[in-house]
């Protein structure tokens, strides 16, 4: 079994249209195989999610619809229909293993709003601490041509970065990604490991320019990218057999595309890398020492704000000898964040009027200044 599957805290396993479909219907003997794999690493102590596609496919079916000749409205009115029908199907198999199954329908916007990414995070989180599998799919029936994944790879990839997942699994009609296009080329031969995607890389894929169709390999390729950026290694790998996850630990072939950093850095990189900040949170020394610590900012902690900020915004904060010591991801609006500095977290529903975070920015969305260890 590749180690990176078997280690792996949270596994996104991705399945597409044409494992899923058989004819006009759900696979039912190949989902339940599924299943029980998914199941078998949940017992092994893994948190699961799962990317499935399917509900424009199911939709057709039901509504007499050809898959080749989709205006956007129909395929969105094939997606509304025939998602029922898959999360009906995961749940059916699902639940006799003792697995609750949670759907999530995303749009491009939860993962690139900062406040929805924010959101999604925590809900998928939840979901995954109290033993659900979410079965996640692209909401189709909003999603404009403009404004969509467009492929289940990349909503795929996204997803593991959004949960800093260990790995994500393609399952595909292919075992992986050949020098050559294999059944065409007899030298193609199939690549067990890739560490960085460059133009060789793209060009063994059918080349840079070829279509981003729905589950090509440049899409797989993409979602590869996206992966390995975010610190989550991706398998490539053919879903086709009953038990594809138990196939792979049996040590059935497939591509590994291998992380660049382990997730919590790549999600920290992202913090204090690749946000401007709206604003800064002034904070004492009891709260200073508490990050240094590796806590949470609690509103107790924090003595004046700049600035006008969003809930989800990235902010500076700032220490009691006046440096930028560190970056985060606030869980409070500016407005909301004034009324509620200097007091307890138990005090936030009786001066909001509402339950939110007991924390100003939670650890997971921190990241200390690399300067803040020598004081400058
Ligand atoms: N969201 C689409 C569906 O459920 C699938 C997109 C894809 O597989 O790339 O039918």
């Amino acid at each position: 079994m590749r180690a990176e599957v078997s280690n792996a805290k949270i596994l996104v396993v991705k399945v597409g249209s044409s494992l899923l479909i058989d004819g006009n219907q759900l696979n039912r003997k190949w989902l339940a195989a599924l299943a029980a794999d998914l199941a078998q690493a949940r017992a092994n102590g893994q948190q699961i999610i799962v990317v499935s596609s399917g509900a424009v496919a199911l939709g057709c079916a039901a509504l007499g619809l050809s898959r080749d000749t989709l205006t956007l409205e129909q395929s969105q009115a094939a997606a509304a229909t025939g998602q029922i029908d898959l999360a009906h199907g995961w749940k059916e198999v699902l639940q006799p293993l003792g697995l609750s199954a949670a759907q999530i329908l995303l749009t491009l916007e939860d993962t690139e709003q900062r406040r929805r990414y924010l959101n999604g995070r925590r809900t998928l989180q939840s979901l995954l601490d109290l033993g659900a599998i979410p079965i996640i799919n692209e909401n189709d029936t909003v999603a404009t041509q403009e404004l969509r994944y467009g492929d289940n790879d990349r909503l795929a990839a996204r997803v593991a970065g959004m949960i800093s997942a260990d790995c994500l699994i393609l399952f595909s009609d292919v075992d992986g990604l050949y020098t050559a296009a294999p059944g065409k080329d007899a030298s193609a031969e199939l690549i067990t490991e890739i560490d960085v995607i460059d133009e060789a890389v793209m060009a063994m894929a059918g080349g840079s320019n070829s279509d981003y169709g729905s589950g090509g390999m440049i899409t797989k390729l993409e979602a590869a990218r996206i992966a390995m950026q975010s610190g989550c290694h991706m398998v490539l790998a053919d879903g086709r057999m009953q038990h594809p996850l138990v196939a792979l630990s049996q040590g059935a072939a497939s591509t590994l595309f291998k992380a660049h950093e382990n997730p919590r850095s790549a999600r920290q990189n992202w913090i204090g890398g690749n946000l401007k900040p709206r604003g800064s949170l002034h904070i004492d020394a009891g709260a200073s020492a508490a990050l240094q610590a590796g806590k949470s900012l609690l509103p107790i902690g924090v003595t004046a704000i700049d600035g006008e900020f969003e809930r989800g915004d990235c902010v500076a904060i700032i220490g009691p000898d006046g440096f930028d010591m560190a970056r985060g991801l606030t869980a409070y609006a500016s407005a909301s964040a004034a009324r509620i500095i200097g007091r307890q977290s138990s005090e936030i529903v009786s001066l909001l009027g509402y339950n939110g975070r007991s924390e100003m920015i939670h650890r997971d969305d921190l990241v200390m200044s690399q300067t803040t260890s020598n004081g400058k």
